[in-house]
Parts: structure tokens; C-alpha cells; sequence
């Protein structure tokens, strides 16, 4: 599976998806760049995301908040005390691990080698660490008992567990003050708390409604190995749904179904999702769930759904002094909403849809590398080749590109054999391919090759449009 996951990192360097940023000074760690076909694809990703949430549903408007924030909004929020990750250093390979994830891992291991039990002891063990009151030193137990191995060096030398605040700070202005400090944010959520009641005062929405906003966010996470997975500046796709206190489970239900739905109407295969119960919900969240997908390197986080309770408005209105409540016109009474929050990485959803999308089959005798995106999310949605660069054929071809171009990102290309031109392509994950041969000069239409059947059939210039449309949407 490693493997695997090592030919989709190298494929999306030799195909312009992710390049790692500031290459050429030698990198920077857990930061990467989208190239020319991630930045499509990743533009898409979040586009269709803002279409479903926005202009799917009557009562969610959209937002675009600073990354810069006011720092009482990390004070009122809680990150400034408890953003905080244990962690713990292999003394032999002198890597940083976190201690959670390193317990977790273990588990994990145990299971796959059938010693249920033992797993089961470790993470009943595990939990009681979580709800201890000396985190570090009970996390740190739980690995002394349990011989965790550093998975790098195989040593069992390890310091002790510590925490770490994984908030970037920096400061405002010219002076650098203790006053001045400020900091990146670390999810966007805070965003759309602080723009609570600026939007309910804005539009038209009652309560329940949502915010809806995408954008950056910054970890200094310390676990930083894992490609795009986990990075230190990252987007979040995130949605506040603002309910009734008492009606929080229904819409927790309600936006957990609507969410994996989601996954799976662009292309994730059922079987590849499950859902993770948290061990320790944050303590002001009644509830909480990850949707997990099974990554080459194992099953991860791509999304998290919680219930919040009012815990962030409460915090909010007591450190702004500000109201942050809405009338319910039809209950005549005013409240402090509760809030359901659905929380999506965008780049951990682009790393899923291209591990979900990466193929290598055989047909014909051929071997090829194909990428099978849900055409709509695809970054190229068709490439138009004439088939040889004569009789007219590029000029014929150019002008079929130039009318598709300016409705979806196509690509023209006349270099090299045809067979190479499909092959890359596929490798991009373009659906259809388009040939102007001699028969399409004699009036008989194009040939448009599909990308996963690998039919052909003849579409007329005039067709052209209306038939992209038909097999790959709008
Ligand atoms: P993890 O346990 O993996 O660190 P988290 O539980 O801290 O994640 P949340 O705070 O719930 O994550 O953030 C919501 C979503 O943001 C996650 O489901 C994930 O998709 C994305 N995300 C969080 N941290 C990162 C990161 N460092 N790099 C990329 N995406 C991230």
C-alpha cells in the first residue's frame, strides 16, 4: 500500500498536481504547491463544494474572512490555553512523534495481526489516559507499558511526552510587543463565529441557518511526513449551522448523512468511508465524528462533524461583550444558538479523490496510468488532437478548442503519437479526448475517445458541446 502511495506522490509531481514549496532551496517542510492540473483540480473540488453547500441549500450563506484576526479570538476560542499536541522524541532516530497517534498506531497494528484483546487493553488504557489530569504523564505510561516502538529507528528510547502549542504567532505592525502578537489562524470556524451576527443582521436567513467559508488555515503540526495529508498551511472547508438548543441531534444526523453523501456522489466508493467516533469529544461538544477514508498509508480524517453545543458564542459574547443571539420569532424568545459544524480539509479531499481515482490497468496488450475522477471534478474536461499537423486538421482542431475553451478547461495538443497524447491524458484523468482525423475533414464528425471505456464514437462539431455535456455534465 506504501507503495502505491509512493507512485500516486510521483505521479502528482511528474503531472503538475504537487510540486514541494521552495523546491529549489531544498523544500520547506510540510508545505507543498499546486501545479498547473492540481490548481484546476483543487479549484474544482471546492467549487462544487461551495455549490452544494451554498446554492443547495435556502438557508446557508457564504463567507470570506481574514486570516488575521483580532488575538481575543484565540483567547475567547480556548486556543491560546489548549491547541495544544502531546509530543514525544525517539532518542535513537531523534525523530518528534505525537503520542496520541503513536498509541493509536499501535492499536491499529495490533488489529490488523488479530490480537484483539491486547488491542482492545491498550485502547481501554489509552482512554483513561485521554481523560486523565496529567495527559503527558499518562500518555507517556501508556507507551512505557506497552513497549511502543519508535516506527522509524525500531528503539524503544524515548524522552518524555510534552505539549505544544500548534498556533503560528507573529506580531502586527513595526514594533514587536508582547501587545502585538498575533496569529495565523488555525481553522477558519473562528471566522464565521465572530461574522455571526453580522450576517444574521445582512440577510434574510432565521434560525436554523448556516455559514458556510473557505480558506487557510495554519498548524505548526510536528507530525509532518505524510504528503498533503497533513500540512502546515492548508484549506478548510468548514460550515456553522446555528440551531435551537434541543434540535442540535437532529441536525447532527441530518448533516452527518448529507455529508457522506457527498463524498460518495463524487466518486468515493462506500466501501472506502467509514465513521470514527472520537475517544474524547472536546469537552463542550455533546457530540462528535470523523468521516475516515482509507488512504494507501490507512484509514484517516478527511472531515469531522460536531455538535459544539454554544460553547464559541457563549465564549464570544462573554469576552466581546457583544450579544451574539438570535429572536425566534416563532417561539418568541431569545437564545444563544447551538451549533453543528461540518469540517472538511479541502487538500485532504484532493489527496482522497486522486488515491480514490489512481488506476494502472491492461487493455490491449497496453499497460497505462489513469486517473478515474468524477468527470465534473476533472481539470481537464476534454483535449482536442489533430491527428497529424497537416491537411488542415490543427486548424480544424484549434478552432473546436477555442469553442470549448471558453466554457471549460481544455487542452490542445499535436505532439507526439496519438497513443502517447491518450496516454497523458489519462494520467491526468481527462474523460474525453477529441481526434480530428482525415474522416472528420471528409464531413463524417470527430472521433471522441472516453477515458474509462475506451469507445469511440463519431460526434459532429455541432454535436460537440451538447455531447460533453451529456456524458460529463455541465
Ligand atoms: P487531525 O486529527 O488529523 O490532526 P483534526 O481533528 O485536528 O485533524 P480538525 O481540527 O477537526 O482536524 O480540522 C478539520 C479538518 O481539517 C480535518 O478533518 C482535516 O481534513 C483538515 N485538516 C486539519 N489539519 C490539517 C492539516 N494539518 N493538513 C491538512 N488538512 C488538515
Amino acid at each position: 500500500m506504501r507503495k502505491k502511495f509512493d507512485q500516486i506522490v510521483a505521479l502528482c509531481k511528474r503531472r503538475g498536481f504537487i510540486f514541494q514549496s521552495s523546491e529549489i532551496y531544498g523544500g520547506l517542510g510540510a508545505t507543498y504547491d499546486y501545479g498547473p492540473m492540481g490548481a484546476e483540480l483543487k479549484r474544482n473540488v471546492r467549487d462544487a463544494w461551495w455549490r452544494h453547500m451554498v446554492y443547495g441549500h435556502d438557508n446557508i450563506e457564504g463567507l470570506d474572512s481574514a486570516i488575521l484576526m483580532h488575538p481575543a479570538v484565540w483567547k475567547a476560542s480556548g486556543h491560546v490555553d489548549a491547541f495544544h499536541d502531546p509530543l514525544i522524541d525517539d532518542k535513537v532516530s531523534k525523530r518528534r512523534y505525537r503520542a496520541d497517534l503513536l498509541i493509536e498506531g499501535h492499536i491499529e497494528r495490533l488489529k490488523a495481526k488479530g490480537k484483539d484483546d491486547q488491542a482492545n487493553q491498550v485502547h481501554a488504557s489509552y482512554v483513561a489516559a485521554l481523560n486523565s489530569d496529567d495527559l503527558c504523564k499518562a500518555l507517556h505510561a501508556v507507551i512505557m507499558e506497552n513497549e511502543i516502538r519508535g516506527p522509524d529507528s525500531g528503539a524503544f528510547d524515548w524522552t518524555k511526552v510534552r505539549q505544544f502549542n500548534m498556533m503560528f504567532e507573529t506580531s502586527l505592525g513595526a514594533v514587536a510587543s508582547e501587545d502585538s502578537s498575533i496569529y495565523l489562524r488555525p481553522e477558519t470556524a473562528q471566522g464565521i463565529f465572530v461574522n455571526f451576527q453580522n450576517v444574521l443582521n445582512t440577510s434574510r436567513v432565521k434560525i436554523p441557518f448556516g455559514i458556510a467559508q473557505v480558506g487557510k488555515a495554519f498548524r505548526n503540526e510536528i507530525v509532518a511526513r505524510q504528503f498533503i495529508f497533513r500540512m502546515r498551511e492548508f484549506e478548510q472547508m468548514e460550515m456553522q449551522y446555528f440551531v435551537r438548543p434541543g434540535t442540535q441531534m437532529e441536525a447532527y444526523e441530518h448533516w452527518r448523512e448529507r455529508r457522506w453523501n457527498w463524498h460518495m456522489a463524487n466518486g468515493i466508493n462506500e466501501s472506502h468511508l467509514r465513521w470514527h467516533v472520537h475517544e474524547k469529544p472536546a469537552h463542550y461538544a455533546d457530540a462528535a465524528v470523523d468521516i475516515q477514508y482509507k488512504f494507501p498509508i490507512g484509514w484517516q480524517e478527511v472531515e469531522g462533524i460536531h455538535s459544539r453545543t454554544d460553547y464559541d458564542l457563549s465564549r464570544h459574547q462573554a469576552y466581546s461583550s457583544r450579544k451574539l443571539q438570535v429572536f425566534d420569532t416563532q417561539r418568541r424568545e431569545r437564545y444563544v444558538p447551538f451549533v453543528v459544524e461540518t469540517s472538511a480539509g479541502l487538500d485532504r479531499t484532493v489527496l482522497m479523490l486522486i488515491c480514490e481515482a489512481y488506476d494502472q490497468d491492461h487493455r490491449g496488450g497496453a499497460s497505462r496510468t489513469v486517473l478515474r475522477f468524477a468527470p465534473v471534478l476533472a481539470p481537464i474536461r476534454a483535449a482536442v488532437f489533430p491527428l497529424v499537423r497537416r491537411d488542415g486538421m490543427p486548424e480544424r482542431a484549434r478552432a473546436m478548442y477555442e469553442t470549448l475553451r471558453a466554457r471549460w478547461r481544455v487542452a490542445y495538443d499535436e505532439r507526439g503519437s496519438i497513443g502517447k497524447r491518450y496516454r497523458r491524458m489519462d494520467e491526468v484523468g481527462t474523460p474525453l479526448c477529441i481526434t480530428i482525423d482525415s474522416e472528420t475533414m471528409d464531413g463524417h464528425g470527430a472521433t471522441v475517445r472516453n477515458r474509462d471505456t475506451l469507445e469511440q464514437v463519431r460526434v459532429d462539431d455541432s454535436q460537440m458541446e451538447a455531447y460533453i455535456v451529456a456524458v460529463s455534465g455541465s
